[in-house]
């Protein structure tokens, strides 16, 4: 790391080395958890940061303490020449660590640039493994390229590939043993989301909501005792387990059960250009 980095700290005494990058608010998909009924009003094309300029705040970020930046959404691989700006992120020193959240649907084709840019983490979003039930959440019935893209990406050597589930009771609840069983075989982290009452999607809290205790029942009952594996301080809010003789794990995020505001070491970016110290 350059000795020329500064530290960010709040006057909670919060030290902030994370920066998540909202690169645009388009998205590909509708996921109800999400998107508002009555639709979202679009960000005006003059009103989004350029990637000149994100690059130029990414890169004050770093000077000022940040080690980590995740690029996300919207979905950030509808942006045109997305691959471009990661590819430039990589270059600035001072920074050791890129991540990338995404639904997948276009992640295939990006693989091997992102991996050049020195990506090795990746969070996918997959909240059921049923196809009509997919298109119902998300609104697009995109589930075999989303799952293409994840084994290609595990095939490619990210490492570990997240999958982000959020969990809604009677929607996807009845899923949630066949998504912790992704963990089994292959290395993945599944990261069951308590379902958060954002923006326009609140309409349907707490109807749809399920506490993180409540889905670590369902695994422990049909896939047995959970581990619990340590995290490292700045790690993030996942708590982390293991099913006995998985090869990945299985982490509970619960925001609203469990606030995680103390440990929060994160600064927000959105595509016009508001920081922000929190989601909500
Ligand atoms: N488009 C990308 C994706 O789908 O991963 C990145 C943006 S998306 C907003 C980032 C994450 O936020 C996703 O994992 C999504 O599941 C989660 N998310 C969105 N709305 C949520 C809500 N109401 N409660 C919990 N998680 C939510």
């Amino acid at each position: 790391m350059d000795n020329h980095q500064q530290s960010l700290e709040d006057r909670y005494g919060r030290k902030l080395t994370y920066l998540r990058v909202s690169v645009t608010d388009r998205c590909n998909l509708r996921c109800m958890y999400c998107v508002p009924r009555n639709g979202i009003e679009k960000v005006h094309h003059a009103d989004v940061l350029s990637y000149e300029e994100l690059f130029r705040l990414c890169r004050i970020a770093v000077d000022l303490g940040i080690k980590k930046i995740r690029v996300t959404g919207g979905e950030p691989l509808v942006r045109i020449d997305i691959d471009k700006f990661l590819l430039q992120l990589a270059e600035i020193s001072g920074l050791s660590e890129i991540t990338l959240t995404t639904n997948g649907v276009f992640l295939g084709s990006y693989l091997e640039t992102f991996k050049a840019a020195g990506i090795r983490r990746i969070n996918i979003s997959l909240d059921t493994l049923v196809r009509g039930k997919y298109e119902f959440i998300t609104g697009h019935d995109c589930l075999l390229p989303v799952l293409d893209s994840i084994d290609r990406a595990f095939n490619a050597g990210f490492n570990p590939v997240k999958i982000n589930v959020v969990v809604m009771r009677g929607i996807n609840d009845d899923e949630v043993e066949d998504l912790a069983r992704l963990s089994m075989d292959r290395p993945f982290h599944i990261r069951f989301i308590e379902y958060m009452p954002m923006g326009g999607s609140s309409q349907d809290f707490p109807d749809l909501y399920m506490p993180s205790s409540d889905i670590a029942g369902l695994i422990e009952e049909a896939l047995g005792p959970l581990e619990p594996v340590r995290s490292k301080k700045g790690d993030g809010p996942a708590r982390r387990f293991k099913i006995k003789g998985a090869a990945g794990e299985v982490g509970f995020i619960s925001a609203v059960s469990n606030h995680f505001c103390d440990s929060c070491n994160r600064l927000r970016l959105t595509a016009t250009g508001c920081l922000r110290t929190c989601l909500l």
